[in-house]
């Protein structure tokens, strides 16, 4: 990780949640990360905590569309406050530590992957709706997927899918009215040039049900893709 503080710039900062001093370029301190809640033996599929071995008995009754899903903390506090407080608030600080974390978080999979197998071919952000977009300003996602594709050394794909459908929020909703909600809420943009027999890696700040990234993957191997996993930051 510190080799990348050059690229950060030279100025010191304050960690993101305790205001502690940190080393150029972090935003966040070292016993502030540490007491982020691990996401610990997780379902392969679908990242589900606390898994025994191998795939967790949901994965088992009825296989997700996605082949693996990394994410290496819980949705608890402070990282579900850090989410909404950029999400909603358009929070400076919360957006400067949960790219840290993106960062953290892609080069812990680089490094579990090294060994096995390649990396991904693209990297792509879970799009929002083009309205969401206008009201919000940004894709929270986006900003995560950028931190990962830079990690992994692998291009960033923003515009390969695109949000159709303007869903209903998640919250609240049960694991079949996810995937009711998000059913072909997703589509490959018109004239997208998807590189064949991809290995897609998905973004997203942080997965539920894992219904949004299905229904993508979904789309991504009705286009070909050989493989498509994701990336979140927290598993709630
Ligand atoms: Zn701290
Ligand atoms: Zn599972």
């Amino acid at each position: 990780m510190r080799v990348r503080r050059w690229l950060e710039g030279p100025f010191p900062s304050a960690c993101g949640l305790c205001g502690t001093g940190v080393g150029p370029g972090e935003a966040l301190c070292a016993g502030c990360l540490a007491e982020l809640e691990r996401v610990v033996a997780p379902c392969p599929r679908c990242g589900e905590p606390d898994t025994v071995a191998g795939p967790c008995p949901r994965c088992r009754d009825r296989e997700p569309r996605l082949a693996a899903l990394h994410a290496p903390w819980r949705y608890t506090w402070p990282l579900d406050r850090l989410i909404l407080a950029r999400k909603h608030a358009d929070d400076a600080t919360a957006a400067r530590v949960l790219r840290e974390l993106a960062r953290r978080a892609a080069v812990e999979l680089a490094d579990a992957r090294r060994a096995v197998e390649q990396g991904p071919d693209c990297v792509v952000p879970v799009p929002l709706h083009p309205e969401r977009y206008r009201e919000r300003g940004f894709n929270q996602a986006l900003e995560l997927a950028r931190e990962a594709a830079r990690v992994l050394e692998a291009p960033l794909a923003a515009r390969l899918v695109v949000r159709v459908r303007a869903t209903e929020s998640q919250q609240g909703l049960g694991r079949r009215e996810r995937r009711r909600n998000v059913a072909r809420a997703f589509a490959l943009r018109p004239g997208a040039e998807f590189p064949e027999a991809a290995r897609v890696l998905l973004v997203d700040d942080v997965a539920t049900t894992g219904a949004t990234l299905d229904a993508l993957a979904e789309v991504l191997y009705a286009a070909g893709a050989a493989r498509v996993e994701a990336l979140t930051l927290a598993r709630a």
